[in-house]
């Protein structure tokens, strides 16, 4: 059992220390992640709708697709009446309980890339999206939200021949399209090991345009600075009915000019969109803070974020106050049903703890502190998306699987742009309006069982491609093969 209770004893308000039933659903939020229980401030929940209402803009969730939406469309034209509706809080979803990668990464992206017919374009959402980046780090320190970022960049580890073999070509394909050693970069073992010390490794990547970020303190900020630009976050407020007009929601009617839907893994909570981006659950955990013998063992002496190229995605970082918040491992729940609460104590973490010690051995012995779970919204190409319809006064953006952190930001920016018609480079990229995901209604996830035994079936076959290359099975590139073939 390596599981062991620790609040956050840091952030013990007076609030922590009452009973009433507002601070149980305080408690209630800060259990939700070891990012929600060491935000600063009160997890209260904002005031609820409780009439009719008419905007010029309304959306749908207050993570950060709707938040940065809203901040640069009140940047753009600050006499904008925006709503931002909430089911629960403000990053109650995947924005206060991930990784905290701040990322280039978009899901799909490769395979833009590689389609002589997209390449320019892909290229320059590439370029786009490292600036995204920088741009969270400058409007974090414009808007002082404390959210511990740092660009120390991600170092990405081959521990097996076959990983050395596809990061090497990862390499030279960004290379051969023109991408340089300052964007991606070829490390031998012994300089990978200078960054990070990760058992057994054989050479791996360094990639600068990646960030650490606490992400509950980015949303939370978020929302704050939203706020007071003007807009109205209303939470505890669930939607739920969509139409041209805008919102049906539990606490009344939202009439909008144009209505946003920002709700990723939970879209399906909304009538008629549950084929339309499904939850793809990723599990956390983060360790007690290491000690300085520790830290120097494992040889992190910055904050970079570290993965391997296993199939079954890998994701570290080390926090502000020197833990390992570590996450891996993907599950789907039949009928595509979302789990928001996880015990701690439950042995399924024990398996990200093990995966955790692959990475760092010498781990053995200490604890995990905070262990938790979240949902990624999936869409049936994988792949993310801005869209929006002028006729239909719609839009929505998402999918991003586990990249949106620093997606989301261009997101944001890329649906101001669309919704105030604006000319801008961002709206003319391959991820915005494509082709067969412009209406809600395209493009459709499988109904059940089938969708459930898809994508299950394709977890199993990466597992198997991992297990089939760590022992060094003759099988490993005919599984590799099935897997690329059987599911795209
Ligand atoms: C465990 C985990 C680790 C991850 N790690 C990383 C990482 O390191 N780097 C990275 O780039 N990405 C990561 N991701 C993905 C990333 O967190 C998401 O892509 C991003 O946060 C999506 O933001 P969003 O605002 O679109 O969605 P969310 O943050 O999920 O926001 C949706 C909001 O909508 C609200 N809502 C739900 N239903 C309704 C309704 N009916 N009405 C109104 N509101 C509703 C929810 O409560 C929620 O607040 C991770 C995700 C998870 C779960």
């Amino acid at each position: 059992m390596t599981y062991l209770e620790d609040p956050c004893s840091c952030q013990m308000s007076p609030i922590d220390m009452q009973s009433s039933p507002v601070d149980e659903e305080h408690r209630k939020y800060r259990k939700l992640s070891f990012w929600h229980d060491s935000v600063p401030g009160a997890l209260l929940p904002r005031l609820g709708l409780e009439n009719n209402i008419e905007v010029d803009i309304a959306i749908a969730g207050a993570g950060y697709t709707g938040l940065w939406t809203a901040y640069y469309l009140k940047r753009l034209q600050p006499t904008l009446s925006i709503a931002i509706i909430e089911s629960e809080i403000a990053g109650f979803g995947a924005s206060g309980r991930n990784g905290g990668w701040c990322s280039a990464y978009l899901s799909g992206m490769e395979k833009a890339l590689a389609q002589p017919a997209l390449a320019d374009a892909a290229i320059r959402l590439q370029r786009l999206l490292f600036d995204s980046v920088k741009e969270v780090g400058r409007v974090t320190a414009l808007e002082s939200i404390e959210c511990h970022f740092d660009q120390s960049g991600q170092v990405e580890a081959a521990i097996l021949p076959a990983q050395l073999q596809r990061v090497r070509e990862h390499v030279d394909f960004m290379h051969g399209l023109g991408f340089g050693e300052q964007d991606f970069r070829w490390l031998t073992s012994q300089q990978l090991r200078e960054h990070i010390n990760i058992d057994g490794v054989l050479g791996g990547m360094f990639m600068r345009h990646c960030a650490a970020i606490h992400p509950a303190r980015l949303v939370r900020g978020l929302a704050d600075v939203v706020e007071r630009q003007g807009v109205k976050i209303f939470e505890q407020t669930p939607v739920i009915k969509l139409d041209q007009q805008g919102f049906t929601t539990t606490g009344g009617r939202v009439k909008a000019g144009v209505s946003v839907l920002a709700t990723e893994g939970y879209t399906g909570s909304i009538k008629g969109l549950g084929r339309k981006l499904i939850p793809v659950h990723s599990m956390m955990i983060a360790t007690e803070p290491l000690s300085e013998l520790q830290l120097e063992q494992i040889g992190l002496h910055r904050r970079h974020v570290f993965n391997n190229l296993d199939h079954l995605t890998t994701y570290g970082q080390l926090t502000a106050d020197r833990r390992i918040a570590f996450g891996c491992r993907g599950s789907y729940l039949y009928g595509s049903r979302v789990r928001s609460h996880f015990d701690p104590a439950d042995s399924e973490f024990d398996l990200v703890w093990e995966a955790l010690l692959k990475f760092f051995p010498t781990l053995r012995g200490s604890r995990y502190t905070h262990a938790w779970g979240g949902a990624m919204g999936v869409s049936r190409t994988l792949s993310p998306c801005v869209c929006f319809n002028k006729e239909k006064h719609l839009g929505w953006a998402g999918g991003y699987f586990g990249n949106g952190v620093g997606a989301s930001n261009l997101a944001g920016r890329t649906l101001a742009d669309l919704i105030l018609e604006r000319d801008t480079d961002r709206v003319h990229t391959p991820w915005v309006n494509p082709e067969r995901a412009r209406e809600l209604d395209k493009k459709l996830w499988e109904i059940e069982p089938v969708r459930w035994f898809g994508i299950n079936s394709r977890a199993r076959l990466m597992q198997l491609a991992d297990w089939a290359e760590r022992t060094h099975s003759s099988a490993a590139p005919l599984i590799n093969k099935a897997l690329d073939t059987v599911f795209p």
